[in-house]
């Protein structure tokens, strides 16, 4: 969508296929029977640092939809029961470094140093290799690299973590603030944009999987859709937005990333008085299932990443699993309120230096034919953030 509305700003005719009937792909909203409500499939958190996102939302004029959180993330460790936070703020690395702020628990300002083994990191090492020695690895470094990129710290590229930190925490606080949705996603970024493009004359064309390409001259010269066949003329360019595994069909004489991290989401429904047990509007979790509480109008929203251990476990089980830690941080005994889960099997490729390795050498596509999409911008993780710039990117 993001590479549709930049051709319609440059003028171009734009056509867009969809395979699904609905837009918005991996960060979208539906309504929910059991919730009563429009709920977004999983928690898209984007900061002030993202520019190309806010600039999107400009150009589809959406931004009195988003609200502003300030960069002061709170954390609750199930083990020990210990609450702290980190507003950043308040602090500056700087005063970080001159150990003037400790937020973690039993921590040192040496252990806040580590952040500078970040500056300069090789391209093949993952994170933990830079960093898993560290006092404060498990309490910082491996639940900010799960919740940056959906990947655990002994698989997740450095070099990747390394470039979102220089655009957030070690540019300065004003990056770091927290961008979501004042009702959801599909309010924010889906609707205006399908909006925005209906608006220029392109109309998605929902159910239309592409299903294989001819290739003539080095050239894409047909595409053979579900429902139709269409020509591509001399003067026209193709661009594929759609994650790798499909892509791998497509084009089997091309390498793509295979490997996947789910993200599982357990929303439940809650009643006013609940709601207010709760300290903050976002809360991260430690040493447990549960990783970030989101808490929404009508209800809680929960997010696991890097949960493919999750896969086997049915929807209940999960919902009960989370529910469990729930009621520790509320530190109440409640039965299970009625609540929605959705896995996400493939929210994103494995972020690791493999697979972006494997993005570096894609290369000699035909001429006329531009792929785009989170996965692949080989320099930032897989976030709504890359996937914008990947569009805009491709058709410029
Ligand atoms: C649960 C969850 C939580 C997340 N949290 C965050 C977060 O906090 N912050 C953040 O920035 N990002 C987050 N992300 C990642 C973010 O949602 C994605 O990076 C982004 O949505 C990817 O967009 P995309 O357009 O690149 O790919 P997609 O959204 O996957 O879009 C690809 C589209 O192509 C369609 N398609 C596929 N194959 C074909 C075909 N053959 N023919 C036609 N159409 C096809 C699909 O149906 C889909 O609509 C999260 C993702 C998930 C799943």
């Amino acid at each position: 969508m993001s590479a549709a509305v930049h051709s319609l700003k440059k003028n171009y005719k734009v056509y867009l296929f969809e395979s699904s009937n609905f837009p918005g792909g991996r960060c979208r909203s539906f309504y929910e029977k059991r919730l009563n409500q429009e709920i977004d499939n999983g928690n898209h958190l984007v900061f002030t640092a993202n520019e190309n996102f806010y600039e999107l939302c400009k150009i589809i004029k959406s931004t009195d939809t988003i609200k502003t959180l300030p960069p002061n993330l709170n954390f609750f460790n199930l083990n020990n029961n210990s609450h702290w936070s980190i507003d950043l703020s308040k602090i500056s690395s700087l005063r970080l470094l001159l150990g003037k702020n400790k937020p973690i628990p039993n921590s040192s300002f040496i252990d806040y140093l580590s952040i500078l083994k970040f500056l300069f990191v090789n391209r093949h090492r993952t994170v933990s290799e830079i960093i898993g020695g560290s006092n404060i690895f498990s309490t910082l470094w491996d639940p900010l690299t799960i919740g940056v990129m959906n990947t655990s710290s002994n698989y997740a590229s450095a070099k990747v973590l390394s470039n979102v930190l220089k655009k957030t925490v070690l540019r300065g606080d004003k990056y770091c603030y927290i961008y979501q949705p004042k009702i959801n996603w599909n309010k924010t970024l889906i609707q205006p944009t399908i909006n925005f493009l209906n608006n220029h004359g392109c109309r998605v064309q929902y159910k239309s999987m592409l299903r294989k390409i001819d290739v003539l001259d080095n050239a894409v010269t047909r595409l053979y859709f579900t429902n139709q066949v269409v020509d591509v003329l001399k003067n026209e360019i193709v661009v594929l937005s759609i994650p790798p595994s499909n892509l791998q069909k497509l084009l089997p004489q091309y390498t793509f990333p295979s490997s996947y991290n789910s993200i599982v989401n357990v929303h439940y429904k809650l009643n006013r008085n609940l709601k207010k047990k709760f300290k903050h509007s976002i809360i991260g979790f430690i040493e447990s299932h549960t990783q970030w509480i989101f808490i929404k109008k009508n209800h809680i929203s929960i997010t696991i990443s890097n949960a493919n251990y999750l896969n086997s476990y049915n929807t209940e089980e999960i919902a009960t699993l989370v529910w469990k830690e729930v009621c520790k941080y509320l530190n109440l005994k409640i039965g299970i309120p009625d609540y929605q889960v959705v896995k996400e099997k493939k929210a994103t490729v494995v972020q690791s230096p493999k697979n972006f390795d494997i993005v570096e050498k894609i290369k000699n596509l035909p001429n006329n034919l531009r792929i785009s999409g989170d996965w692949t911008q080989s320099d930032l993780p897989c976030t709504i953030e890359g996937s914008i710039l990947s569009g805009r990117k491709a058709v410029t």
